[in-house]
């Protein structure tokens, strides 16, 4: 049965979220977007408002809340500004939600704990400088000695780079496979920034998502404990793939979030504005970029929404999340361009919000999959050429 309505839980965590951004995060954003500044104060704030273990259980640290939550959290926090909701998309779903479908119950005591609780905060490190649409094309290695694989390699566009304290990680353990590009020889790794030879910086050219921490880290002959292999050797590019599952319906939730703050600081705008003697939300071709931001905000909040509640139920979620992402983030580019447009010249300045808007949307278009890999995804289901086809470890349903 379809219910439209968000639960009485659903609608508070959407009020706290709401008010927390308006009161806390609102008023510097536009110093920090300017200063290019990451507020690790925010960190400890997210974690007790339960946001960084949203949709892990309770008995592994986090709040316990639907994957519903998750989206309602994502769309409120990307309302305000895009890093936020990068935090989301990197720690609570790319990472934490591996870590709970693919761990050990001992990885999951040591890692997933602390990081459902904010603890520890971690990230999700698959592209590289030469590989980001072709995965298989990664250099990353990760060599078995004894008890511990050494890996060597560099991960680069890494959100929270600088910041995270865990990573989960990819690379090749089969270098025969390396070689026939075969990703059934790559595999998956929780490595800790304190592990000997790693090294991280931050990416200073970035001109959006400035108030968002984007870098790279290095791996130089880094010794990885055998135990901290998340599922089996060669079962990496499948985690990276359902990883992407978690984090695309993130950032989904996200866009529609953004989209909605254009439309708000328009309706605001085109009401303050005269020309012609009228208000500029009186003319007809203002009001039809009003009314494109209103129904792609109300069809991308659809789409994030089908999506959770497949999650919710267990139902594997692959295409309908791929359309949700894709469409959501395309639909937030339109309305940021559209957004500028209806400031005029105050657009093209950083005194209204447009401008960092418009620098925002465009990451969401790029990660997680670009544009044309996901308008390939989706010709492909509809074609018959691509099925997904059952994991060893699936998303667990929520169990309410
Ligand atoms: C702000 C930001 C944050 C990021 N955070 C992370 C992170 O936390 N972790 C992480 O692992 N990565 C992260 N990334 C990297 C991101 O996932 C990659 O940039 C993305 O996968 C695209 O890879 P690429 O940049 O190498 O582009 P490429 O793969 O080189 O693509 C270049 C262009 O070619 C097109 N193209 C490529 N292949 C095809 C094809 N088969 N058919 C048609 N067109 C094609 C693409 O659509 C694109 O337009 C981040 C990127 C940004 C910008």
């Amino acid at each position: 049965m379809l219910d439209f309505d968000l639960t009485e839980e659903q609608r508070l965590l959407e009020q706290s979220v709401r008010e927390w951004g308006a009161r806390e995060v609102q008023p510097k954003i536009h110093d920090l977007d300017r200063e290019h500044r990451f507020d690790r104060g925010i960190l400890p704030q997210m974690a007790n408002l339960g946001l960084l273990g949203a949709s892990v259980p309770v008995e592994y640290g986090g709040a316990g809340m639907d994957y519903i939550s998750l989206g309602i959290i994502s769309e409120e926090l990307e309302y305000v500004d895009t890093s936020l909701r990068v935090i989301m998309s990197v720690h609570a779903g790319l990472n934490c939600l591996s870590l709970l479908s693919w761990g050990t119950e001992a990885q999951k005591q040591k890692y997933l704990v602390p990081q459902a609780q904010g603890q520890r905060i971690a990230t999700y490190g698959l592209t590289e400088p030469a590989a980001g649409s072709d995965v298989r094309g990664m250099q990353t290695t990760a060599v078995k000695k004894g008890d511990r694989y050494h890996i060597t390699g560099e991960k680069m566009w890494i959100s929270l780079a600088d910041v995270a304290d865990n990573f989960l990680v990819f690379g090749w353990t089969d270098l025969d496979k390396k070689k026939q590009k075969d990703p059934s020889g790559i595999s998956a790794f929780i490595v800790e920034r304190a592990f000997k030879g790693f090294s991280s910086g931050t990416l200073k050219e970035k001109w959006g998502i400035l108030a968002g921490n984007t870098g790279y880290f290095k791996m130089d002959d880094m010794e990885v404990p055998e135990e901290n292999m998340l599922g089996k050797p060669g079962e990496g590019f499948k985690i990276a793939m359902f990883a992407l599952d978690q984090g695309r319906y993130t950032v989904a939730a996200g866009a529609t979030g953004l989209i909605r703050a254009c439309r708000d600081a328009s309706v605001k705008y085109a009401k303050q504005r005269k020309t012609f003697g009228v208000e500029i939300g009186q003319h007809q071709l203002v009001k039809e970029m009003i009314a494109q931001m209103e129904s792609d905000y109300q069809a991308a909040r659809l789409l994030w929404m089908r999506s959770g509640t497949l999650k919710n139920k267990g139902r594997r979620n692959t295409r309908e999340t791929g359309l949700a992402k894709w469409f959501s983030t395309v639909a937030s580019e339109r309305a940021a361009g559209d957004c500028v447009q209806i400031h005029g010249a105050n657009g093209y300045s950083d005194e209204y919000p447009a401008g960092r808007f418009y620098r925002n949307c465009k990451g969401a278009v790029i990660y997680e999959g670009t544009r044309e890999i996901h308008k390939i995804m989706q010709a492909d289901y509809v074609l018959g050429y691509r099925q997904d086809k059952p994991t060893r470890c699936e998303l667990p349903a929520y169990k309410g």
